[in-house]
């Protein structure tokens, strides 16, 4: 964790570093090329690179910070990369294949604060928050991991944690996904995923950046938010849409707001009702996702009539709806199930060694 790595840095800060250790500024692009363009993982690779600053930087500087434990593949295609941070913390990482959309879907917490009632990664509260070199090394293992007839279209930040909680290093991480230097995916490719955080999302707003953004909404009403996001307690659902508004108003860019259905909780066709009053006039897409249950809560998906059913009713009212297929069911691909599930299996095996 002491030592930095180049996965973290921005161009000028990289070329800062080449200056103070007495190399020409534009060693810092070499670097990157090899970092980013090639994939390599060390400073030893970069050949083009004197012997002497190689050795100097490597005393100094990691290229990488954590490694890849586990992959797990469905029969979908979709990879869950199991990902061993510096500290002995486990995250996780998704890649997702839809035709030429091939998506990571990166953590930016080590747990998460947000405790929302079906989502696994709150289960075991919030560790810390992840360094920007942290959630791009994410992005590059997977990058890595493509067949040479594949290309890496687009990020979204729905693992685990919350990213408006860990706003400089995910908008940092952010630029340099879409750097030219970087990995050189269009903003218009990253979407930054959250609870609905007013704050950081009108900070977000002022940032000036192409980049999506989706709100996890999850019900009509603050009743039924507030029973599935302790959070909204607080914040209140109308807070939530008067900022969305204003974000629309202030960056021209709908809005997706996440729907995960869940039987007797959100999914009856009032609710559907409720949902299209609450966002009439504002510019956006609902993203309709059947609940991926986790064993410690008691929810389940509704029946895919029920699912059918309030998906038309949106869609009779003149919403944009997008019903996502469950992804990677069996591999834990929800947030935070693989990390959930690794805790659990040494737990056991802690239970057994006390034996
Ligand atoms: N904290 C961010 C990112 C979370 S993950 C947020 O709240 O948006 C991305 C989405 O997956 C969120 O909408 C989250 O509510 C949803 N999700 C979490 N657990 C789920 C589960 N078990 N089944 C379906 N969706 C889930």
């Amino acid at each position: 964790m002491d030592v930095q790595s180049i996965t973290g840095m921005l161009l000028s800060e990289l070329e800062a570093v080449c200056i103070s250790m007495g190399a020409p500024a534009y060693r810092a692009k070499q670097m990157l090329s090899w970092v980013y363009e090639k994939g390599v993982m060390s400073f030893d690779q970069m050949t083009n690179l004197p012997k002497d600053f190689r050795h100097q930087l490597s005393e100094k500087y990691q290229v990488f910070s954590a490694r890849v434990d586990a992959i797990n593949q469905t029969a979908d295609s979709t990879e869950k990369f199991l990902v061993h941070l510096a500290d002995e913390n486990v995250i996780e990482c998704v890649l997702l294949r839809e035709g030429k959309r091939v998506t990571v879907c990166v953590s930016s917490q080590v747990g998460c604060a947000m405790a929302c009632r079906f989502c696994a990664s709150g289960l075991m509260g919030l560790e810390r928050n992840l360094t920007a070199g942290e959630i791009v090394e994410q992005v590059l293992y997977v990058k890595n991991h493509l067949s040479s007839n594949e290309r890496l279209t687009n990020v979204v930040f729905m693992g685990i944690g919350e990213p408006l909680a860990n706003y400089d290093n995910v908008m940092k991480a952010a630029r340099i996904i879409n750097a030219p230097w970087g990995l050189g995916i269009g903003a218009r490719h990253i979407t930054i995923s959250t609870v609905g955080i007013v704050d950081g999302i009108r900070k977000l707003a002022q940032e000036g950046l192409q980049i999506n953004l989706a709100i996890s909404l999850h019900a009509p009403d603050d009743a039924v938010r507030t029973r599935i996001i302790p959070s909204n307690e607080k914040t209140g659902i109308h807070s939530v849409i008067a900022t969305a508004r204003e974000y629309f108003e202030t960056t021209h860019r709908d809005i997706s707001f996440e729907y995960t259905l869940i039987d007797g909780v959100n999914a009856s066709k009032q609710d559907a009702e409720s949902l299209a009053r609450l966002l009439r006039g504002i510019q956006c897409n609902i993203n309709l996702l059947p609940l991926n249950a986790v064993e410690e809560f008691h929810f389940k998906a509704p029946s895919w009539e029920t699912i059918e059913m309030f998906c038309k009713t949106l869609e009779k009212h003149g919403l944009v709806v997008t019903l996502r297929k469950k992804k990677g069911d069996d591999i834990n691909a929800a947030c935070g199930q693989l990390r959930l599930q690794r805790h659990k299996f040494l737990r056991e095996k802690e239970k057994l060694f006390v034996k």
